[in-house]
C-alpha cells in the first residue's frame, strides 16, 4: 500500500528573515489598471473589482527557471502583492489594511493564446493563468505596501511596463473588501492587484525584471 504523501505548504520569502511566509491561496484582480484594462478592449469605468486564482504552488521566487509549456505566446503582468496574515468575511474598507502581513513585487504570468482561446469559447482561464510557476514574486516586505509608487517592469533593461500605483481603479482595501464578499479570507492569501499597460510577451532566453518603488524586486531568467 502507498504511504500516505507529505505534502508542504509553499512558502516566499520575507525580506531580511530566515523564516518563511507560507501561501495559501493566489487570488488575482483583473483589469484593475484604466489604461490596461483599455489595451485589453474593455471599459474601465462600468466593471467592478472580478477576481482569478492561481494555485498556492504557482508561488515561486525568481531566478532562473524553465521557460512555461504549452504557450507560443507567454505575457509578463507586474504587480503589487500584498499577503494576509490575518483573514474574514465581509472585511469593511476601513479594516482591511489590519489583515495585511506585507507585500511584494510578483508577476502575474499569463498564458495569453491559452487565454485568448478560452475567452472566445467561453472556458475557465485557469489553464492559462495558473500554471506551474505562474505567480514568481520577490521577498515580502513587512507592513502595508505604499500608496503612491512607480510600477515598472523591464525585459531584457527595457522598459515595457510603467505605471503608478495610484492609477489602480480599485485600492488595495478596497480590493481585500470585495475578494471577502466572495470567499472567506485566511492567512497566507496573496493578493495580485492588478497591472499596469505595457503587457506584452516574452522570450525563452528573456530576463523579466519587476520593481515597484520600495519594495523588493523580483527577476526572472527564462531559459533558452
Ligand atoms: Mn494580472
Amino acid at each position: 500500500m502507498m504511504d500516505i504523501p507529505v505534502v508542504p505548504a509553499p512558502t516566499v520569502a520575507i525580506a531580511g528573515e530566515a523564516a518563511r511566509f507560507p501561501v495559501r491561496r493566489i487570488f488575482c484582480v483583473g483589469r484593475n489598471y484604466a489604461d490596461h484594462a483599455r489595451e485589453m478592449g474593455h471599459d474601465p469605468d462600468r466593471e467592478p473589482p472580478f477576481f482569478f486564482t492561481k494555485p498556492g504552488d504557482a508561488a515561486v521566487a525568481g531566478g532562473a527557471m524553465p521557460f512555461p509549456v504549452r504557450t507560443a505566446d507567454l505575457h509578463h503582468e507586474v504587480e503589487l502583492v500584498v499577503a494576509l496574515g490575518a483573514g474574514g468575511t465581509n472585511v469593511a474598507v476601513e479594516d482591511a489594511p489590519g489583515l495585511i502581513f506585507g507585500h511584494a513585487v510578483g508577476l502575474d504570468l499569463t498564458r495569453r493564446d491559452l487565454q485568448a482561446e478560452a475567452k472566445k469559447a467561453a472556458r475557465p482561464w485557469d489553464m492559462a493563468k495558473g500554471f506551474d510557476r505562474s505567480a514568481p514574486m520577490g521577498p515580502l516586505t513587512r507592513g502595508l505596501p505604499p500608496e503612491d509608487a512607480e510600477i515598472a517592469l523591464t525585459v531584457d533593461g527595457a522598459l515595457r511596463q510603467q505605471g503608478r500605483l495610484p492609477d489602480r481603479i480599485w485600492r488595495v482595501a478596497e480590493v481585500i473588501a470585495a475578494l471577502s464578499t466572495h470567499v472567506t479570507l485566511a492567512p497566507g492569501a496573496m493578493i495580485f492587484t492588478g497591472t499596469p499597460a505595457g503587457v506584452g510577451p516574452v522570450r525563452p532566453g528573456e530576463t523579466v525584471r519587476g520593481t515597484i518603488e520600495g519594495v523588493e524586486p523580483v527577476e526572472v531568467r527564462f531559459e533558452g
